[in-house]
């Protein structure tokens, strides 16, 4: 017998007559006689729905609201996955964050789940009823709900597996696997078999949003067997292992982009030290992170320009603060762009071959792509082009680096 984590995307839960038919996939595991605890999303387009409603209810809403707002999405699947599993003759309990407690630090919003009590979920699995577990939420120190920021019921999912001791986490969503590329842009995307958890991390972070950045984080620490899987097709789906795992080793294994980055340049500054501390103290200070970054020489050879990326959310404000401090940094002009996009080719393979740095802006310069900015790490290097280029940048690249399906 094992024990088996099982978690259902928004498309997954969509309506009443797919939550019928997770039911139906959830009493097959049971059959085989394994504990299983269920991990849901809100039917897909709530959650969307419910940040619209605070946002057109109040722009500046206070966080902790808006927690009881988007969590409640994850209260309905949850409840309804009960009652079809029940229809089916299965012993199921819901469970809201609170309930179990899933206790969570008090960044609303955002918030790391930090401790799980499986005590009474344990009991109850042990006597054969099966846990259904509303994902993405949480409770904070001060009793109140949490969420974890979007996607992350993917994380609730491992986060969960990892308290129960499961054997196995499977992610079921819309898509049978983890590609080389989004499928939904590039045609020619393959399945991958398996993937590093290394690969997988640096995908999610990248943008490749079908798991959540810290789920991946979460099961590379705790060595959880996660696979995602389609909830619609019966196919085997994709493995996260550890690198030892993997027999056939690709230079590059996928291709990422994300479109929540804006760019932001400012116009000669001082080329002296302290320039720099100037521009990122004030914006650190008010909690925007900054990802990419390069420093040019101004047309005038006296001055410096300097070039980088916020998220996309934050483009606005990172723009009030440095308006703000536009004495002490002592610039002429800011210019925001929030019309690009961060393309990144990702690969363990790239630690020990050297050129995939290359072919990829050669194979960007052959389409006549700019690149913007650069940045890398040791097994990820990433450009930043303008946002029209998008689709034929991923295509470009799925191509030289020879990812393309077969025929
Ligand atoms: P769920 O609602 O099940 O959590 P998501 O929409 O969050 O599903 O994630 C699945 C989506 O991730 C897919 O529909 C696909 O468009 C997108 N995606 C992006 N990159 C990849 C990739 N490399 N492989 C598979 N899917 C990807
Ligand atoms: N429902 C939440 C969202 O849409 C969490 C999730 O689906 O993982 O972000
Ligand atoms: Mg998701």
């Amino acid at each position: 017998m094992a024990r088996i984590v099982q978690k259902f995307g928004g498309t997954s839960v969509a309506d009443v007559g797919r939550i019928k038919s997770v039911a139906l996939r959830v009493k097959s595991e049971v059959g085989l006689g394994n504990q299983v605890a269920v991990v849901v999303s809100a039917m897909a387009g709530a959650t969307n729905q419910l940040v619209d409603w605070t946002r057109d209810t109040s722009r500046l809403h206070d966080a902790r609201e808006y927690d009881v707002v988007v969590a409640s999405g994850e209260q309905v699947t949850a409840g309804l996955l009960s009652l079809a599993l029940q229809d089916l003759g299965i012993d199921a309990r819901s469970w809201l964050g609170w309930q179990i407690p899933i206790r969570t630090d008090g960044v609303h919003g955002k918030a790391r789940i930090e401790t799980i009590d499986v005590t009474e979920i344990c009991r109850r699995l042990a006597e054969g009823q099966v846990a259904v577990v509303a994902g993405f939420q949480g409770v904070g120190p001060r009793g109140r709900i949490t969420t974890l920021g979007r996607g992350g019921s993917d994380t609730s999912a491992v986060a969960l597996a990892a308290a129960l001791e499961a054997d196995r986490c499977d992610i079921f969503t819309d898509v049978d696997g983890v590609y080389t590329a989004d499928p939904r842009i590039v045609a020619k995307a393959r399945k991958l078999g398996r993937i590093t958890y290394e690969e997988m991390l640096e995908m999610a972070s990248q943008g490749a949003k079908v798991l959540q950045t810290r789920s991946v984080a979460m099961a590379m620490n705790h060595r959880m067997r996660v696979q995602v899987l389609s909830s619609f097709i019966d196919a085997p789906g994709t493995l996260v292992v550890d690198e030892d795992e993997i027999v056939e080793k690709q230079v590059v294994s996928g291709i990422a982009y994300s479109r929540d980055e804006a760019k932001i340049t400012v116009q000669k500054v001082a080329d002296r030290p302290g320039v720099a501390a100037a521009i990122f103290g004030p914006l650190a200070d008010h909690a925007i992170n900054v990802d990419m970054i390069v420093q040019s020489a101004s047309e005038d050879g006296h001055t410096a320009d300097l070039t980088f990326t916020v998220a996309r959310a934050d483009l606005d404000r990172a723009v009030a603060v440095l308006e703000n401090g536009k004495k002490a940094i002592g610039f002429t002009v800011l210019k925001p762009d929030p019309n690009v996009v961060k393309v990144s080719v990702i690969g363990v393979g790239m630690r020990s071959h050297a050129g995939v740095a290359k072919q990829m802006f050669q194979a960007l310069a052959d389409k006549g792509i700019n690149i913007q900015v650069i940045s890398t790490s040791e097994i990820k290097v990433s450009v930043l082009i303008a946002s029209e280029y998008t689709e034929l940048a991923l295509r470009t690249l799925h191509t030289a680096y020879g990812l393309d399906a077969p025929g």
